[in-house]
């Protein structure tokens, strides 16, 4: 059997202090080069792990290989994801504009709402995780999506168009246990281009 692709850590599209102060250098190269990067290290070992017991036509306990493939794939995913959402904060913060404005307004009422659920969202995820804004493909709807850590209370199939990253690892650097602080932050370096991109490509 033919080895196949193993997921390869993405290089990020700024430098590591572009984000300060919101964000510091030291808190994002590591999240970057050792948190992101055990994740794919992860992914790729449990993908070996099969490919070797294919070969040799072995026994594995698939029900844990499974598990342990689901959280390495789902965090190496979101965070590749979470990367692109940020931008430096000469480009990004503010509100909002195009289609993704109109979406939120008629969802949610107002950008002032949505901001608020989604802080509500991100700062009350129990332990580990991450909040989300994905859109439903059937209803054309966006939806917070509150996950709990890689890969819990997921929507199948509904795609992500801004995540934010709750774990410790993500903030504890810069704001020690203060989650709310760290979520505060987020909203001065969030690309809204980015999430408008991705609205358009649906
Ligand atoms: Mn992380």
């Amino acid at each position: 059997m033919e080895s196949s692709k193993l997921y390869v850590l993405p290089q990020l599209p700024y430098g590591y202090g572009d984000l300060a102060p919101y964000m510091s250098e030291e808190q994002l190269r590591i999240h970057h080069t050792i948190h992101h990067q055990a994740y794919v290290n992860g992914a790729n070992a449990i993908l070996k792990r099969l490919d070797n017991a294919r070969k040799e036509n072995a026994d594995i306990d698939i029900k844990s290989a499974l598990k342990e493939l689901s959280w390495n794939i789902g965090g190496h995913l979101l965070h590749s994801l979470f990367w692109n959402n940020l931008a430096p904060p000469s480009k990004g913060g503010g509100k909002p504009g195009g289609r993704l404005a109109d979406i939120c307004d008629k969802e949610f009422g107002s950008f002032e709402r949505f901001k608020k659920e989604f802080t509500q969202a991100a700062v009350s995820v129990e332990g580990s995780g991450w909040a989300a804004l994905t859109v439903c493909k059937q209803t054309g709807r966006p939806v917070i999506m509150q996950i709990e850590k890689h890969n819990t209370n997921v929507y199948p199939t509904f795609p992500i168009l801004m995540i934010l990253d709750v774990f410790e690892h993500a903030y504890y650097i810069d704001y020690k246990n203060k989650r709310a602080d760290f979520v505060e932050a987020f909203w001065k370096i969030v690309n809204w281009e980015e999430v408008n991109k991705r609205l358009e490509e649906l």
